[in-house]
C-alpha cells in the first residue's frame, strides 16, 4: 500500500520523517536514523518511549480486561485515584481522555458549585496566554493572542489577566466570580513562570473571596518539575487541580482532582465513554510507580538543574539569551526570532525540540534522561546555532 499523506487533514506542516521506534529518550524513523527526543510528545512521555513498566501495564490490563464501561468500577481506575489522592491535597478525581476535556470538566465544576453554593457566580478569571487546550470553552479560557477571532463566537464567562499582577486580579473579582484559573508554569507561552509571592497571594485572596484557585497541571504536573505536582512548590493548597500530558507518559488519561467540599457533580452532570477506562488507568499507574520511586524526584531536580547549567554554557559561547524553567521544563529565550529554525536544523541534525514562541525553544526531555544525553543535545544544539548564528 502506497502512503498518501494527504488523506489526512492538513493541520500542520509535518516534517518528511516517519517514526517506526522509540526507547527511552530516542526515536527511529524508517531509514533507521535515530533522532534525540528532547520534546517527547510537548512533554507526554514522561518516563521516555515505550518506558518497560508501562509496555507491562499496558500488555497485562490488555490480556485482563481493556474495557468495562464507565458505569462500573475497575481496579486500575480505583488504584489511580487513590494514588493521586493519597499523594495530593486532593480527595476526589474524575478521568478523561485529554487536557482539555480535564479542564473542561474543571470549568463545568466550578460552574456548578458556583450555582449551588454561590448565587450563580460562574466568571473565571484566566491568564493572557494561557493555555488550556482546544474545545470551545477551553479556547475561550485560553489567552493565546491568535485564537482572539478565531470559530467565534466564543463560550463567555472568562474574563483575562496577565500573570503575576495580583492587583489586576483583586479589581476583576466580583459577585459573578466563581473560580480563578491558571497554570502554575505557563508551558506554551514560553515556560512562563508564577511567582511564589503571587499564587501565595493569589491563594489567600481567592480564600477571602470564597473564589475557587483551579491549577492548570497538565503540562506542570505529574513530576515534570521536580516535584510530583508543581503546586507544592508554591506551599499552597489549590481546590481544584487537573493533570494530563505526563500523567500518562503518551498513553491518554488525563484527571480532574478537586478538595471534597467542591465537587459538585450530581448524577448524569458529568461523564464520558472512555473516562477511567482500565487499560489507560493500568498505564498512568505505572507512570506514577515510578515517580514515586524514592529519590526518582530528585534526579528530575538534578537533570534540570544540569539542562539549564548547560544551556547557560551555550548562552555564553554565543552571548545571547537566558534560560528559565523547574525540573525539566525548561526554556531557551534567545534575543532573536530564530527558534524555528534552529529547531528545524536540530532534526536535521537527530535532535527534536519545540520552538512554542519565535524566539523560545523548549526543552521536555524524558524524566529519567541524564548527563550523557543532556551533552549530546547540547553538542548538536551547538553546532546547530554556531551555523545559524555565523550564517547572519
Ligand atoms: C497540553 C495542555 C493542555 C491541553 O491538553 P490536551 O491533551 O492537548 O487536550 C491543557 N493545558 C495545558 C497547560 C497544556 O499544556
Amino acid at each position: 500500500m502506497s502512503i498518501l499523506s494527504d488523506a489526512l487533514m492538513e493541520i500542520t506542516p509535518r516534517p518528511d520523517i516517519i517514526f517506526v521506534e522509540g526507547k527511552g529518550s530516542w526515536l527511529t524513523d524508517t531509514n533507521g536514523a535515530k533522532y534525540l527526543d528532547f520534546s517527547q510528545g510537548w512533554a507526554v512521555n514522561s518516563l521516555g518511549h515505550s518506558h518497560d513498566e508501562i509496555v507491562r501495564a499496558l500488555s497485562d490490563q490488555a490480556a485482563r480486561v481493556i474495557n468495562t464501561g464507565p458505569a462500573f468500577y475497575n481496579a486500575p481506575m480505583l488504584e489511580l485515584a487513590t494514588l493521586i489522592t493519597k499523594h495530593s491535597c486532593f480527595d476526589e478525581v474524575f478521568f478523561a481522555n485529554s487536557g482539555a476535556e480535564a479542564n473542561e470538566g474543571a470549568i463545568k465544576l466550578a460552574r456548578k458549585w458556583g450555582a449551588k453554593h454561590k448565587h450563580g457566580a460562574h466568571e473565571i478569571i484566566t491568564m493572557h496566554n494561557g493555555f488550556h487546550g482546544r474545545t470551545l470553552a477551553t479556547m475561550s479560557a485560553s489567552g493565546k493572542p491568535n485564537w482572539e477571532t478565531l470559530y467565534e463566537p466564543k463560550v463567555p464567562g472568562f474574563p483575562k489577566v496577565p500573570i503575576n499582577n495580583l492587583s489586576a486580579i483583586e479589581s476583576l473579582i466580583t459577585d459573578r466570580t466563581v473560580a480563578v484559573m491558571l497554570e502554575p508554569i505557563q508551558g506554551e507561552a514560553g515556560v512562563i513562570l508564577a511567582e511564589k509571592e503571587y499564587l501565595q497571594g493569589l491563594r489567600r485572596l481567592t480564600e477571602d473571596k470564597e473564589t475557587l484557585l483551579i491549577v492548570d497541571e497538565v503540562q506542570s504536573g505529574a513530576g515534570r518539575t521536580g516535584d510530583l505536582f508543581s503546586y507544592e512548590f508554591y506551599g499552597i493548597e489549590p481546590d481544584i487541580m487537573t493533570l494530563g500530558k505526563g500523567l500518562g507518559s503518551g498513553v491518554p488519561i488525563s484527571a480532574l482532582c478537586a478538595k471534597r467540599r467542591f465537587c459538585a457533580f450530581e448524577h448524569g452532570d458529568q461523564g464520558g465513554t472512555y473516562n477511567g477506562n482500565p487499560l489507560v488507568s493500568a498505564a498512568a499507574c505505572a507512570v506514577l510507580r515510578v515517580l514515586l520511586k524514592p529519590g526518582f524526584l530528585q534526579s528530575v531536580r538534578d537533570a534540570g538543574d544540569y539542562l539549564q547549567h548547560k544551556l547557560s554554557q551555550l548562552i555564553r559561547t554565543f552571548g545571547a539569551g537566558h534560560t528559565r524553567g523547574r525540573g525539566l521544563l525548561v526554556a531557551l529565550i534567545l534575543d532573536e526570532p530564530v527558534a524555528q529554525i534552529i529547531v528545524e536544523q536540530c532534526l536535521k541534525n537527530g535532535l527534536i525540540l519545540n520552538a512554542p514562541k519565535p524566539n523560545i525553544i523548549r526543552f521536555t526531555p524524558s524524566l529519567i534522561t541524564d548527563k550523557k544525553e543532556i551533552d549530546q543535545m547540547a553538542d548538536i544544539l551547538e553546532g546547530v546555532m554556531k551555523m545559524t548564528f555565523n550564517s547572519q
